[in-house]
């Protein structure tokens, strides 16, 4: 079946058009091209897409169209698993509502403070994006109605209901109007949905879209281990291996500190990647794995979810994926645009069962190895190649790349090759170099004036 993926054959205004170019969003992503008709002629809609799939924009695009901004109503109401996506969906409602003046969009979820939120409530809003819980408590509290909403979105179905939210959802949904446009987003659809799905909506239109199959140049290996010897397995097949990158794949928090802690106590350049970190340090902790100062990440699905992160020389699954999307997804992420990359999977006995789903979808049979017996003498973990140093100055004081590569090689004792990524943000910049370099990159950095004043710079 062929699809037109030209957003102009959509029913958009010429302004909604417009933005798209300009966010250059040239053509339709698969999950748009299949769901948008039916979202904007006001149909019911259950999509299957991932992160990535460029679903979030399929929802806005249909909600966005539906308000009315005279009208200072909630008309939309965007409930997701995560305080992080939900964020990430506000943003996105933002960029596309960029041409739509005055469009209120208002993010309501756990663990910021409620009073804040209940404040901008009282000057209304068009969008509400929040965390079932939280949307639910200011519901209760009267401090926001939904009987004039038009589209209800829920996204991460499965996510949400993994997570014990379905009283909330019930809650919520019985405030709203029968007459509204339910969407529903979900990368499972275990029973439990099949029944929401039956009793919200009306005759739905189902949108699957095949998850893009993985590249060939992907080796996908599984070893079998006793559960017992996990961390092992793991320091095993890095020393062995020798990454220069690799992503370790938790499925909890606990699971990811746990073996940070071990990683770190045995010497590899490691970081941890989980939900809990602030935004700043996770942004440090990204920073660092992509311009070579730290090799190894353990981190868990929700942290990595939407990361940019590419060309990884390996994936390691150190528990296995709840769901086959999960894991395709994981693997996706080595052996990227041409680039070999090779994805290992640890499997205990108790997890015959997801193997078995996993076999039924890849293309050739997998054959689990026995792990072979380490090295009697094993290799000590190689150090990362490169440090990060981060100056106290940014693109609000008119800093660029040119003048930290300036001031690094001015004396002639650094050379281009020694200097790593540069990434200038607002207030803050951070350069990699060499790590036999680090501290005359110091001293000059320092030292030397940039766009003639000083600027403080520290190792990261
Ligand atoms: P999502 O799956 O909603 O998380 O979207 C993944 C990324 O794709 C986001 O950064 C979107 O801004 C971007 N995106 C969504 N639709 C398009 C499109 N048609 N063309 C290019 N980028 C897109």
């Amino acid at each position: 079946m062929s699809v037109t993926t030209d957003f102009s054959t959509l029913a958009l205004s010429n302004e909604q058009l417009a933005t798209l170019k300009t966010l250059k969003y040239e053509q339709m992503t698969p999950v748009q091209a299949q769901s948008l008709p039916a979202i904007l002629a006001g149909e019911d809609v259950i999509a299957q897409a991932q992160t990535g799939s460029g679903k979030t924009a399929a929802f806005a695009l249909g909600l966005l169209a539906r308000l009315n901004p005279a009208h200072f109503g909630v008309q939309a109401l965007v409930l997701c698993p995560t305080r992080e996506l939900a964020e990430q969906v506000a943003d996105e409602i933002r960029r596309l509502a960029r041409s739509q003046a005055n469009i209120k969009v208002l993010s309501l979820c756990g663990g910021v403070p409620a009073r804040a939120q209940a404040q901008s409530l009282q000057h209304g809003a068009h969008v509400i994006v929040g965390t079932p819980g939280r949307v639910l408590d200011h519901l209760n509290q009267q401090r926001i109605h939904f009987n004039q909403l038009q589209t209800l979105v829920l996204d991460e179905a499965d996510r949400m209901l993994d997570m014990g939210f379905q009283e909330e959802l019930d809650q919520i949904i019985a405030a709203t109007p029968k007459s509204r446009q339910t969407l529903l987003f979900s990368a499972t659809f275990p029973a439990q949905i099949e029944g929401m799905t039956q009793s919200l909506m009306r005759s739905p239109k189902h949108v699957v879209v095949e998850q893009a199959p993985l590249e060939n140049n992907i080796e996908q290996v599984f070893y079998e281990i006793s559960s017992d010897s996990r961390e092992d397995a793991v320091i095993q097949l890095l020393l062995e291996r020798n990454p220069s990158n690799a992503i370790l794949f938790c499925n909890t928090k606990r699971e990811t500190h746990a073996l940070f802690t071990t990683l770190h106590n045995y010497g590899f350049s490691v970081q941890a990647l989980h939900g809990d970190l602030e935004q700043r340090d996770r942004e440090q902790t990204l920073l660092q794995f992509n311009n070579g100062s730290t090799r190894i990440l353990v981190a868990t699905d929700v942290a990595a979810r939407g990361l940019d992160i590419k060309g990884l020389d390996m994936v390691l699954n150190v528990a296995v994926a709840h769901d086959v999307d999960t894991h395709i997804h994981r693997v996706g992420r080595t052996g990227r645009a041409g680039e070999t990359g090779v994805a290992i999977t640890l499997l205990t006995a108790a997890d015959e069962y997801k193997f078995r789903l996993l076999q039924d979808a890849m293309p050739a049979p997998l054959t689990p190895l026995r792990l072979p017996a380490p090295s009697p003498q094993p290799s000590r973990p190689e150090a990362a190649a490169m440090v990060t140093i981060h100056i106290m100055g940014g693109k609000k004081d008119k800093l660029r790349p040119g003048d930290i590569v300036g001031a690094l090689t001015r004396s002639g004792a650094i050379d281009f090759d020694s200097v790593g990524k540069i990434t200038v943000q607002s207030i803050n910049s951070y350069v990699a170099i060499k790590k036999d370099k680090a501290k005359l990159a110091l001293s000059s950095l320092n030292n030397d004036k940039m766009k003639g004043r000083r600027f403080k710079a520290r190792l990261l």
